[in-house]
């Protein structure tokens, strides 16, 4: 090859490579997901998410209902966008005091790993006219990586968990964002769970927002665009950021996982107060104890309680 030959070549994949923009090797439509993304001005900021499986493990262990599996999936997938905007390495502990029928909501993501879990109080609630689902609530958010944990409480009334997320990002961390969830159902069985957030940076102005909003109006649902083909569903991408160049930046793989043991919970009943030990071993009886989150039981004979003698 001549010089000017070669230095054409690679000109051109040069060019290539920036036109393109996005990450290789999707994980598949099966596997759980979540990317980020940025417009090169650095206007605006695309997460998009995908927990269908997650949510599946996570409403069949707690025999969710197909209505508060759907309220189970906003808030996997509107925790994972809200976590990974935030901090994509923290660790964050939420838990929506919902005075609805669904109760309160759990969940937990573990710091610098993809593992997360979640629980609804009420699995087995359904909508009532006079009783909804979700009304609201405290919305307490614990945020932490490495030094002292960053807390946050604020009562959100009245929205629905998506509206709640967004207004809660706004008031206590004064982040713009839209954010939307696509949860599908086959009667009970989760189809779909998967979502995005667009959040306005320093960088951008009320008129990044308009356009954004006025490219969503002509779109699809974003469970239609995560195929096969397009995993990732760089499409919606590339139609929700019609008017800017913008590139994938970095993506993980996500996943219901919990961290309860039998060790762990033998350790925190020894820790509770002496007498109430005490209390326990007198009685004689096993202790009986189900998992909020994975539904696993455990039953603890009370002499495992006693401290062996030193
Ligand atoms: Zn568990």
């Amino acid at each position: 090859m001549t010089d000017a030959k070669a230095r054409y070549v690679a000109r051109q994949l040069a060019r290539e490579e920036a036109e393109s923009g996005y990450l290789p090797s999707p994980p598949s439509s099966e596997e759980d997901t979540l990317w980020r993304g940025l417009t090169r001005g650095g206007e605006l900021r695309i997460l998009v998410a995908r927990a269908t499986r997650s949510v599946r493990e996570i409403a069949s262990n707690l025999h969710a209902n197909g209505e508060t599996g759907r309220l189970l999936a906003e808030l996997v997938v509107g925790g994972l966008l809200v976590r990974s905007t935030l901090d994509p390495d923290a660790q964050i502990q939420l838990t929506v005091r919902n005075p609805g029928a669904a109760g309160s909501l759990y969940l937990d993501v573990w710091a610098s790993a993809r593992g997360f879990r979640a629980s609804v109080q009420h699995p087995d609630a359904r909508e009532r006219p006079d009783a909804p689902l979700f009304v609201g609530g405290e919305f307490d958010l614990v945020r932490s990586r490495g030094g002292a944990p960053h807390r946050s409480a604020k009562v959100l009334v009245g929205e629905t968990l998506p509206e709640a997320f967004m207004a809660h990002l706004l008031e206590s961390d004064q982040v713009r964002a839209i954010l939307q969830v696509d949860v599908r159902f086959d009667a009970d069985r989760v189809l779909h769970a998967c979502g995005f957030l667009v959040q306005l940076t320093p960088e951008g102005g009320r008129a990044d927002i308009e356009r954004m909003l006025q490219n969503l109006e002509r779109m699809g649902p974003l469970s239609d665009a995560m195929t096969k083909s397009d995993p990732d569903g760089r499409g919606f991408g590339d139609q929700l950021l019609t008017g800017y160049r913008w590139d994938q930046s970095a993506r993980e793989e996500v996943e219901f996982v919990c961290r309860c043991s039998r060790e762990r919970l033998v350790a925190i009943l020894r820790s509770l107060p002496d007498d109430e030990v005490q209390d326990m071993v007198a009685q004689g009886e096993p202790i009986e104890t189900t998992c909020e989150f994975c539904r696993t039981r455990y039953e603890i004979p009370p002499e495992e309680l006693q401290t062996p003698a030193e």
